[in-house]
């Protein structure tokens, strides 16, 4: 068995690692530390959610500063909050035996002049996110002229929330001659794009590429109907008494209005997503963590920072579009060597994605039928037998049995178990959702999605000039508002501006996501399009490639 120290690791290092219960490196661990802890050179890691790429990055990182400069020579960038206090957390246990070494993690939300006292004081590696760190750089806080090493953790997450401009504009202020070392779980082509533009040379080292696979982590499909997603979810959750889960949403929207909906259907459920205040995040968070929530509702976005060990189910309430997403939201499950569940709620439209996913991941989806009302309620039963044996008779309650013993006394043996069963299962015995909610061909909806014939037009600062195209388009606004590609139509590019059609519910969210926007040291502007040239029924995409294209 290879340990730390055969790798090279320092003693402090080795022993808070022996402390935390590390007993040896995971994989990507080893190739990482084989490389960066003896040589000094760019790398571009590739491995799963799970697979310990925090100490592949942090150990090497720790070993190399020198705490006696009072400088930031170690920066590691990710895309949210959350990561970076998970980070940040996770590099103090590493550096337990390291007290002088400062490790600070600053990020919006959270007040910047507290953040800035912490910076005055000397750090020694600062984890950040991309848009907090450039407000503190161009308030003169943070200097990065004598960085040693750039961090770029979840890469391709901080690609999909669109920081690259933001990245590229921070490593513009950092030694040319630092390492730079990128960690993704998955590789897109963008991804090799940010490599080739932002590194020299790099070793590449790859693990697990079908880890998921591999992983304990058992994948079921079940159909059904769009009107029947959310019945479909219950009886999911109901045929699971003991579940501890998370359940994937793509907007916020739904992720608040079906966490909200379970809660009033009497789920310890609560939602997690970007509208959230930190605080309220972190309490979300924790009461997870506790166990006083059954399931958490959460988009992907949000999820990244979901450190959670024992999650045995992740339900898919509505599939994402990329197959890699899928990949993220089922490493959730299935950690440290446990075994896991990713059910996917889809319907026939999904189908596509279905194969993608099974394809791009080399894994099966099991075709499963959705349990009826009664299936359900015999492992409710089943449970409640389970645990009823289970209670240990309590002496000093004595003198209520007496009570009791008097009072059913009349009752036979069986009568008392028929009244226990009906108590216990009042809830299946309602008449509500008994009903089959398999998707069968009869009950199957043409789903072609309405177009809001009253859509509000909305008109954006950049167009063809900036290189946006329809599809950057509507990347940048679902990206920023999170709202469902499909809800965004009749995109179209001009010269200067581009306008686009969502919703009228959707038009608070989507002024909050313009709202102070600077992309590239510009600021990006939305505004309610009063062009009567807007209203053009865009005709198909075909031709306006086409025409984009002959334009350019
Ligand atoms: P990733 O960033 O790849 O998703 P993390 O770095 O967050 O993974 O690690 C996932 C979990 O595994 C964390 O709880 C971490 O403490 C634990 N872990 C990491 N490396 C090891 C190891 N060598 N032995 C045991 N547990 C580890
Ligand atoms: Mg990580």
């Amino acid at each position: 068995m290879t340990t730390f120290t055969d790798l090279g690791l320092i003693p402090d290092l080795q022993n808070a690692l022996d402390t935390l219960g590390f007993e040896k490196p995971t994989p990507v661990q080893e190739k990482s530390l084989n490389v960066l802890l003896h040589q000094t050179t760019d790398l571009v890691a590739l491995a799963q959610t799970g697979t310990g790429k925090t100490a592949a990055f942090g150990l090497p990182l720790l070993q190399q500063l020198d705490s006696n400069k009072r400088y930031i020579q170690g920066l590691i960038l990710a895309p949210t909050r959350e990561l970076c206090l998970q980070i940040g957390r996770e590099m103090e246990k590493y550096a337990a035996q390291m007290p002088q070494l400062k490790i600070t993690a600053v990020f919006g939300g959270a007040n910047i002049d507290t953040q800035a006292k912490t910076l005055k004081k000397g750090v020694h590696i600062l984890v950040a996110t991309p848009g907090r760190l450039q407000d503190l750089m161009r308030r003169r806080l943070v200097k990065l002229n004598q960085l040693e090493v750039c961090v770029l953790d979840e890469a391709d997450e901080m690609l999909n929330m669109g920081f690259f401009e933001e990245v590229k504009a921070i490593l513009r202020h950092t030694p040319e001659d630092k390492s730079t070392w990128l960690f993704s779980a998955t590789m897109p082509k963008e991804i090799r794009k940010m490599a080739n533009e932002l590194m020299h040379d790099p070793v590449e080292i790859a693990v697990g590429e079908k880890n998921i696979a591999a992983k304990g982590i058992h994948h079921e499909l079940y159909e059904t109907t769009s009107r029947n997603r959310y019945a479909t979810l219950k009886r999911l959750v109901d045929i699971e008494p003991q579940i501890f889960g998370c359940v994937f949403c793509r907007t916020k929207r739904e992720t608040q209005k079906i966490a909200e909906r379970l809660i009033e259907d009497g789920y310890q459920a609560a939602a997690l997503h970007g509208d959230l205040s930190q605080n309220q995040r972190e309490l979300v968070m924790a009461s997870f963590r506790n166990r006083n929530l059954q399931l958490l509702v959460a988009t992907d976005v949000a999820a990244r920072g979901i450190d959670v060990d024992s999650i045995t189910h992740v339900i898919h309430y509505q599939l994402p579009d990329e197959p890699e997403v899928y990949t993220h939201r089922s490493g959730r499950t299935g950690r440290a060597g446990k075994k896991g569940k990713s059910l996917i709620i889809a319907t026939s439209s999904d189908r596509g994605k279905c194969s993608r996913i099974e394809k791009r991941n080399q894994i099966r989806l099991e075709k499963k039928t959705i349990p009826g009302q009664a299936a359900v309620g015999r492992a409710h039963l089943s449970q409640w037998i389970d645990s009823f044996q289970q209670v240990d008779s309590n002496p000093s309650l004595e003198a209520y049995y007496q009570q009791a013993l008097e009072g059913l006394d009349h009752l036979s043996k069986e009568d008392i178990i028929r009244q226990l069963v009906s108590q216990q299962l009042s809830r299946f015995a309602e008449k509500r959702e008994h009903f089959d909610l398999n998707e069968t061909s009869s009950e199957k909806s043409k789903s072609t999605p309405k177009k809001n014939k009253d859509g509000l037009r909305f008109q954006i600062n950049v167009g063809e000039r900036d290189d946006y195209n329809w599809g950057a388009v509507k990347d940048l606004v679902v990206g920023l508002t999170q709202i469902d590609i499909n809800d965004i139509y009749h995109v179209d590019t001009y010269r200067n501006y581009s306008l686009f059609t969502a919703a009228p519910e959707y038009q608070e969210q989507i002024f909050a996501a313009f709202n102070d926007l600077m992309i590239d040291n510009r600021s990006i502007q939305v505004s309610l399009s009063t062009s009567k040239k807007g209203k053009k029924p865009s005709g198909n995409i075909q031709s306006f490639r086409k025409k984009y294209k002959k334009r350019r």
